[in-house]
């Protein structure tokens, strides 16, 4: 049988596992979920940033179109006459180091040199080519060795005559890398074979390492792309996570502690005895009372017992103190009432037959137990004597004379359970008007021995003999225990000697039995 401090640490035992439970799942959620928003941050500000980048160089050769038209025109007229309008072109957008004429081949008429003679191959071996196109290469003329973006754009009949533009990449790359940010280690802008990095020029390839990822977004209007090689989202997300810590361990701590008082009522022995109630895991035991002289039995007293599932059976020390405190005393002697009124028609009906009913002081308070005898037991009309035992365990000045007197009235007799053991039993015997002690089973186990108790257990009985008190002692069980006490004029007794408490259900199979054995015992005794 578990004790009520078994079942209560039990309780925060486990009360304490579902919080430690609760805060780790709210600590663990959070970084995940950080883990999850920042991973997919990390991977939109990459997208954003190559989309950005793609523009960036999207709008750096939208003039090209522009220039190209303007400078078309001019192709039919010596150089002389066009440098100077070719160099305000130039002078017009800042990225573009210089615009030249080419016709059969030849660079005629740069911006930067007047008339020239340069074949265009010089610039780059793939041109004239019969389509526009966007080519990476290095500066070979002004500003040698430096990358540059050169733009050509044939003429529509003859693909030896064009225009070609050239871009200061330099000027261009400061568009689109950003040094600082962690998501990024490289920007690439990849034209047909080529690739332009920062700070490393024209690459022939693009090195991207194990721990890196790399991401392509193409131009929809240009024949380029831009691709950005950085650390994976997933890496970055991990690395950002210490700086998570403090936020999660305040998020768990709080859910923590207010998991702590939710679960103060639903995990609590409280929330347990409701829930035995209402799953019936309450059975209503008795024990007899017997009659000293005749040995007959003569009433019953109901002990209630809990076969709590989760716990195991608890014994009603274990939880009657606690439903005492937690104030659920009243609705289990209720359900011992109701219970006992089911079976009354299987308890004996003789004159005088005893059911006795543990009833704690504060059911006495405002008349309450007045209320619940009157709902649950006197309507009933039972024929049996209905006994109140009171034990000391709550404090007195909850008795009011008003209902002692009323259940006088109402046939219902008065005992003090475990009489002596108290501090307050004499105040009891005033207030109460008893009609029965209940000598505890302590004194009686004391009988026949040296012990102070056996002295203690002679005051009672005499004390009752002179208050003219009927006197009931528990806890026989021995028949020398029981000599004794038939001897000292304890009327009745009760103890392991006869029977042991026993559900209410088989009592009346005991009755029969018991009954079979005392008609032989006089049998014998006539004989
Ligand atoms: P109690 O009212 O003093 O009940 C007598 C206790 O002594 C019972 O323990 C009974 O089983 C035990 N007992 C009976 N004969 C012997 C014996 O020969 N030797 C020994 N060693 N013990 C014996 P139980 O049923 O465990 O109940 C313990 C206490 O719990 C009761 O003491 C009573 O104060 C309380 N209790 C039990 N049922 C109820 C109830 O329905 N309402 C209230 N308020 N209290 C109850
Ligand atoms: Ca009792
Ligand atoms: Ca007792």
């Amino acid at each position: 049988m578990q004790t009520a401090q078994r079942v209560i640490s039990d309780y925060r035992r486990r009360r304490l596992i579902v919080c430690i439970l609760f805060t780790t799942l709210v600590f663990v959620l959070t970084l995940t979920i950080k883990f999850i928003t920042e991973r997919q941050l990390n991977e939109q500000r990459l997208l954003h940033f190559s989309e950005r980048a793609v523009s960036t160089v999207e709008t750096l050769l939208a003039p090209f179109d522009m220039l190209f038209q303007d400078a078309l025109p001019l192709m039919v007229l010596p150089c002389e006459n066009v440098q100077r309008t070719l160099r305000e072109h130039t002078a017009r957008v800042p990225t573009v180091r210089s615009i030249s004429l080419v016709k059969n081949g030849i660079i005629y008429c740069s911006s930067v040199f007047g008339s020239t003679d340069y074949n265009i191959q010089t610039m780059h071996p793939r041109l004239p080519t019969p389509t526009p196109l966007l080519l990476l290469s290095i500066d070979r003329l002004i500003n040698k060795g430096s990358p540059i973006l050169i733009s050509w754009r044939p003429v529509p009949t003859h693909s030896n005559d064009g225009v070609i533009q050239v871009i200061n990449l330099s000027m261009l790359a400061g568009f689109i890398q950003y040094t600082d940010v962690p998501w990024i280690d490289k920007t690439i802008l990849n034209i047909a074979d080529s690739h332009f990095e920062y700070t490393h020029g024209i690459v022939n390839t693009i090195e991207v390492s194990a721990d890196q990822v790399r991401q392509d977004i193409f131009s929809e209007h240009y024949p380029f792309s831009i691709t950005t090689v950085g650390p994976s989202a997933t890496i970055l997300a991990l690395n950002n996570l210490p700086s998570q810590l403090p936020l999660a361990i305040v998020l768990s701590l709080l859910a923590g502690t207010c998991a702590w008082f939710m679960t103060a009522k639903r995990m609590s022995f409280f929330h347990e005895i409701h829930m035995g109630l209402a799953a019936r895991e309450f059975e209503v035991y008795c024990q007899p009372l017997i009659h000293a002289d005749s040995g007959e039995c003569v009433g019953i007293e109901l002990l209630l017992r809990w076969h709590n599932p989760r716990q195991g059976n608890i014994s009603p020390d274990g939880f009657i103190p606690l439903a005492e405190q937690l104030n659920l005393i009243v609705p289990l002697t209720c359900f011992v009432l109701r219970e006992t009124v089911k079976y009354l028609d299987q308890l004996p009906k003789m004159n005088g037959f005893h059911i006795s009913l543990n009833v704690a002081a504060r059911h006495f308070k405002n008349g309450a137990i007045i209320e619940d005898l009157s709902r649950y037991w006197f309507p009933a009309h039972p024929q049996q004597i209905l006994i109140l035992e009171l034990t000391e365990r709550d404090a007195l000045p909850q008795v009011s004379h008003q209902v002692v007197r009323d259940l006088h009235h109402s046939g219902v007799r008065l005992a003090i359970d475990d009489f002596g053991t108290g501090h307050s039993s004499l105040a009891y015997l005033e207030t109460l008007s008893p009609d029965i002690l209940k000598i505890d089973k302590s004194f009686t186990a004391a009988i026949g021995t040296d012990a102070v108790n056996s002295k203690v257990t002679d005051m009672i009985i005499a004390l009752g003999h002179r208050l003219n008190i009927e006197l009931i002692a528990e806890g026989v069980e021995t028949p020398e225990q029981a000599d004794f006490l038939r001897k000292q004029g304890v009327s009745l007794l009760q103890g392991y000697l006869y029977a042991k408490p026993m559900p209410l259900t088989q009592f009346p199979y005991w009755l029969e039995n018991h009954d079979m054995v005392i008609s032989r015992q006089k049998t014998a005794d006539i004989t």
